[in-house]
């Protein structure tokens, strides 16, 4: 524990699932609290802003500051900004994904951009697929701000980013370049950099191999995986998490004696 300086929590599935807190997440964030070490908070999904995730979790009697929350829209928002080669950039994506580019000063258009960025956008029609696939044809970047094909919700799920990003790549057979959000190791290393912290002092928490693990271990960071349902650790599996709970509520037990960390805690 002496090494680590950050706490990377997934949300969704993590912390709270939909409107309800996940039970001891209360009490595992205040004992990250009590060790001082930095947190943030990370989140694929583009169509809300850090500070409705920021006031979600403080009305979930959780501390966060608009500071340590990290959405896919923003980190793609920040990440174009500095990447001016991108041009004029055309958004498939809502209102949020919109107002986050705008306000980092990124030029947008729907005639002839440079750059399309597919987000998760359940405004999405034919003239919007249209511009993307022109777009594309004559040969424009082509950015995600999030890979999720369907974003989980107590109904059975909203299609999302990933899947409008495969319509696109099986009608213009291009396949996109870059995906912002996790598992994304631009995004880990944005993270870090803001962090100003080395990544093996920081811990990835998430109940997702394929995002929260991943993200984690492509660039040296711990993963904690939270595995809800008991599954089975997958056979081909390319990035192991360090350890696995069952829930955020053991989270400060993985540390209360070091001698038994291991995976088959
Ligand atoms: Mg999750």
């Amino acid at each position: 524990m002496e090494n680590i300086k950050a706490f990377i929590f997934d949300l969704d599935g993590t912390v709270y699932l939909g409107d309800d807190l996940i039970e001891g997440a209360r009490e595992t964030l205040r004992w990250v609290r009590s060790k001082g070490v930095q947190v943030r908070f990370v989140t694929n999904n583009p169509r809300f802003s850090r500070d409705f995730y920021a006031n979600k979790l403080n009305n979930l009697g959780i501390d966060a500051s608009v500071e340590e929350i990290v959405t896919s829209a923003n980190v793609t928002a920040i990440y174009l900004k500095n990447e001016e080669a991108y041009g004029n950039i055309y958004p498939i994506g809502e209102a949020q994904l919109e107002k986050e580019l705008k306000n980092a000063g990124v030029p947008l258009t729907d005639k002839q951009p440079d750059t399309v960025v597919v987000s998760f956008d359940t405004a999405l029609d034919y003239e919007k697929l249209m511009i993307a696939y022109h777009a594309l044809r004559k040969g424009a970047n082509f950015l995600a701000t999030n890979p999720d094909t369907v974003c989980p919700t107590p109904d059975g799920g909203l299609i999302d980013a990933g899947a409008i990003i495969a319509a696109l790549e099986a009608s213009t057979n291009r396949k996109v370049e870059e995906v912002i959000g996790k598992p994304s190791s631009l995004l880990a290393k944005m993270i870090l950099k803001d962090l100003k912290l080395q990544s093996e002092q920081c811990i990835v928490v998430g109940d997702r191999l394929n995002t929260d693990i991943k993200l984690a271990k492509q660039v040296g960071m711990k993963g904690v995986w939270i595995n809800t349902h008991h599954e089975e650790l997958p056979k081909d599996l390319v990035h192991e998490p360090d350890y696995i709970i069952r829930s955020i509520k053991d989270l400060p037990s993985l540390f209360s004696d070091s001698k038994k960390v291991n995976k088959s805690f």
